[in-house]
């Protein structure tokens, strides 16, 4: 056989994909697995915006559709933008795409040449560089500190800067870490970002997803030389519990949005023009639904750092957005279960789902080792018999 493509073979498959298929796959079975796995809200998509598909199905709204999204929805968003995020984008600066991952992957395409460096700070979500490599440009990760919640400095980015360094991507709220960056720490990297005269692909996904007076703030909204350098990125997956129905956007200035709906016209035509009719309701419908599912994660997010405070070995930092608790498993490395030396998260994660029936992200594609990931978008009662296997787990090292 001919040789196959080694960009496609450099790629390593999503392992959050990966080990959430692998506890759904146990769940049919009708083995009774906590999943702290992918980021996929429990809740169901709220019925308005199930109804709103429906109406777009009768009504024949299944056809293409502008390669950048009906101007309804660019619209839409674009007000979200100006009252949320204090961001004025244009509709046509507005590209929705097939869910957030495929917003991220058409921003690093419209920017980056072969060899162009992308900073990414660790841990960060696994796909940033799979995207980056795919688009040819080469991911460059700088470890941030715990003590500083996981937070990238401008030391810290100016360590790994060349004359290469294409753009920085940056996660806030943070999957994995929870982490929400201030107003000042973003007004620092947009100096940087200014400065050095990179762009910044600001990934502001679980944007509403906030908790304990914390706020969200775009580093776009600062002043027009770090708006002119940024591509927002977000989506109705995570906050709307939209997951499956993949609706995600990006906008930026007017340049790199008409390459970015160029290159989709190509791949993709068009985001689902059913999924547009429910997005549009999900953005311009009524709001109590994301309001409640905020909290309820919120009440979550809480219980779990305190009981995750409460066991041994392990700790976080306190998760202040997004729904998952980053968790140091560093003391566990070393000790035995069951005679067999825990080297590495992976063994955490194996150990936990084969032994005690709990999935877990293990973190090295994180860009971090000796960390799990545990998301809280599951049910309450979930999470504390989850807690409960884990304790069990952890009580019986020696
Ligand atoms: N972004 C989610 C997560 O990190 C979904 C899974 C994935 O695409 O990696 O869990």
């Amino acid at each position: 056989m001919a040789e196959l493509s080694r960009k496609a073979m450099a790629v390593k498959p999503s392992s959050t994909l990966a080990i959430t298929a692998k506890a759904k796959e146990l769940k049919a079975q009708g083995i009774d697995v906590v999943a702290f796995v992918a980021g996929e809200p429990d809740f169901d998509t709220p019925e308005n915006i199930k109804d709103a598909a429906k109406a777009a199905m009768d009504a024949g709204f299944t056809k293409y559709t502008p390669a950048a999204g009906i101007l309804e929805l660019r619209a839409a968003i674009s007000k979200k933008f100006a009252d949320f995020n204090k961001l004025e984008y244009k509709p046509e600066q507005i590209v929705v795409s097939n869910g957030g991952k495929h917003s991220l992957i058409n921003a690093i395409t419209a920017i980056a040449n072969p060899g162009d460096e992308f900073i990414i700070p660790a841990p960060y979500w696994l796909s940033y560089p799979e995207m980056v490599k795919l688009a040819d440009g080469v991911p460059v990760s700088v470890l941030t500190k715990k003590e500083n919640g996981y937070k990238v400095t401008v030391d810290e980015l100016e360590s790994v800067y060349t004359d290469k360094t294409k753009a920085i991507i940056l996660n806030t709220p943070c999957n994995p870490t929870g982490s929400i960056y201030t107003e000042e720490e973003l007004r620092a990297i947009a100096d940087f970002v200014v400065k050095k005269d990179i762009f910044i692909i600001s990934d502001e996904m679980y944007e509403y997803l906030v908790y304990g007076g914390h706020k969200h703030v775009s580093i776009a909204s600062f002043n027009d030389e770090i708006y002119k350098r940024t591509i927002t990125c977000s989506g109705l997956s995570k906050s709307y519990a939209m997951t499956g129905w993949r609706i995600g956007y990006a906008a930026a200035p007017i340049e790199i949005a008409k390459l970015m709906s160029s290159v989709q016209s190509h791949q993709a035509s068009n985001p689902n023009s059913i999924a547009q009719k429910a997005a549009l309701e999900a953005v311009t419908g009524p709001q109590e639904r994301l309001a409640e599912m905020v909290c309820e994660f919120e009440k979550r997010s809480s219980y779990l750092y305190e009981a995750i405070g409460k066991l041994p070995y392990i700790d976080c930092v306190k998760p202040d957005g997004a729904f998952y608790a980053f968790v140091d498993c560093s003391e566990i490395i070393g000790k035995k279960h069951n005679g067999e030396e825990i080297t590495s998260s992976a063994d955490i994660g194996r150990i936990l789902i084969e032994e005690y029936k709990v999935a877990v992200i293990p973190c090295d594609d994180f860009g971090i080792k000796n960390h799990i990931r545990l998301s809280y978008a599951i049910a309450m009662e979930q999470i504390k018999k989850g807690i409960e296997r884990i304790r069990t787990f952890l009580e019986a090292l020696v």
